[in-house]
């Protein structure tokens, strides 16, 4: 028995005590008044301190002024204690399921817990922005009555969660969403949604390349073939001999340059960023120039022009490639008697290397998928120019590593100007 309880029964005792002696010495109803007294004294004493505990319990305040009087006194003490150390334990539950919600919200990727009914119990706001929800209302909403697209109507009744399910959103046609739902606990569910829309598209473009190169190479390899099959099975006299070995030597030298195009494509991507090694610009466009001089054999008019005196940080071999491609696309697709002039130039600003020819101009339809991989304004024409249609692939990733841009300008008929700009960052005066 604890020493409040015992003090109680002593405070009780004591009234019979001292009833006792009275009712035996005086008048036996006077010993049993005393009793009563005593009795009635406890009870008020009692009742006053019941009744505050009721009122506390009605209102728990965790403060120290919570006193009872004698034995109550330890009672309300340990309530107190008991009281203060539940609300510390509720704090600290309180700051944990915080943090994990905190953590849940910090997920890059939309994560939605679902209770046995398949009701929301919480979503953080990646899948509220995923998903189109409202993590205010839709709480204990079932999830299909808010994501109605059949596809996931029918992979949540499945219940066949082996593998994601991919689902391309009905309010965003460019979102591509990756939707795991993973069981747990007493059958409920933990939905992880990822935005795949990246990865899908690297893999469409990867697809869409290795179609591109195969039919880029099986036209002059069937070409070849069929020449090749030609000359094994019927005779041809000695001009057509050579009319097809020509011909042939033309869908070779095709098949290389794409192949040569396609190598120097993949070693600027795999390649390192561009060192900052000081390229001698002042040769590089006189070199360019002759270059453009002997492909073009004295069928353009073509200039070059330089304005300032600098040179660039960056890869040589990656501005080499870029600065070829324009030139060379601009005797290419300029028609004999035209002119090309060749500029460079050099400012506080930055730098820019400019070619303008007055050539077949391009529709301003073609000009924003012109550095994509195999496009061309004219199919027919790009080809009979020898071309691959990776050139101006090659020039945009060259430069975009170099942090400079392509622009573009274009008048059908009129003639084109392709402009290399690039930053003051990379630009080194002399
Ligand atoms: P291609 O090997 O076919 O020349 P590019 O990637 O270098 O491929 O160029 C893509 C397309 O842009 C070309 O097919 C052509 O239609 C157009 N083009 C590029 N440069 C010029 C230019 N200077 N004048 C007119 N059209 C051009």
């Amino acid at each position: 028995m604890s020493a409040h309880l015992l003090k109680a029964a002593l405070f009780a005792l004591l009234g019979a005590a001292l009833a006792w002696p009275v009712g035996h010495f005086f008048e036996p109803w006077q010993g049993w008044a005393v009793f009563c007294i005593s009795l009635l004294l406890q009870m008020v004493f009692h009742f006053r301190n019941f009744s505050r505990l009721e009122a506390w319990t009605r209102a728990p305040v965790v403060d120290d002024t919570l006193e009872g009087d004698g034995a109550w006194n330890g009672i309300f003490g340990r309530l107190y204690r008991h009281e203060k150390d539940l609300r510390q334990q509720i704090k600290s539950r309180e700051d944990e399921i915080g943090l994990l919600i905190a953590a849940g919200q910090a997920l890059t990727d939309g994560v939605i817990l679902l209770d046995t009914m398949n009701q929301i119990q919480f979503c953080n706001s990646m899948a509220e922005t995923q998903l189109g929800l409202v993590v205010r209302t839709d709480r204990g909403q079932h999830i299909a009555n808010l994501v109605r697209q059949p596809e996931f109507v029918d992979y949540l009744a499945a219940e066949n969660f082996e593998r994601p399910l991919l689902l391309r959103s009905d309010r965003r046609a460019d979102l591509m969403l990756s939707i795991h739902v993973i069981p747990y606990g007493n059958d409920r569910k933990l939905m992880q949604i990822k935005d795949v829309t990246q990865t899908e598209r690297l893999d469409r473009m990867r697809r869409d390349f290795v179609a591109n190169v195969s039919h880029e190479l099986r036209t002059p390899l069937t070409v070849l073939a069929g020449f090749l099959e030609t000359m094994q099975e019927i005779e041809v006299d000695r001009d057509e001999r050579q009319r097809y070995l020509t011909l042939m030597a033309e869908q070779s030298q095709r098949m290389l340059s794409i192949v040569q195009d396609l190598l120097t494509l993949s070693s600027i991507e795999s390649a390192p960023p561009p060192c900052h090694e000081v390229v001698d610009m002042a040769t590089m466009v006189d070199r360019l120039h002759r270059d453009a001089q002997a492909l073009s054999g004295g069928r353009h008019h073509i200039e070059l022009l330089i304005e300032g005196q600098c040179d660039l940080r960056g890869a040589e071999s990656e501005l080499n490639s870029a600065l070829t491609n324009l030139v060379s696309n601009a005797v290419r697709y300029t028609p004999a008697g035209g002119k090309i002039r060749l500029t460079w130039r050099s400012g506080g600003q930055g730098a820019e290397f400019a070619v303008e020819d007055t050539g077949i101009g391009i529709d301003p339809s073609h000009i924003p998928r012109l550095t994509e991989r195999f496009y061309r304004a004219d199919r027919g024409r790009s080809r009979d120019a020898g071309g691959t249609g990776l050139g101006l692939a090659i020039v945009k990733h060259a430069l975009s590593r170099h942090q400079a841009r392509l622009e573009i300008q274009s008048t059908p008929g009129v003639g084109s100007c392709f402009r290399a700009r690039f930053p003051a960052s990379r630009v080194v005066l002399l």
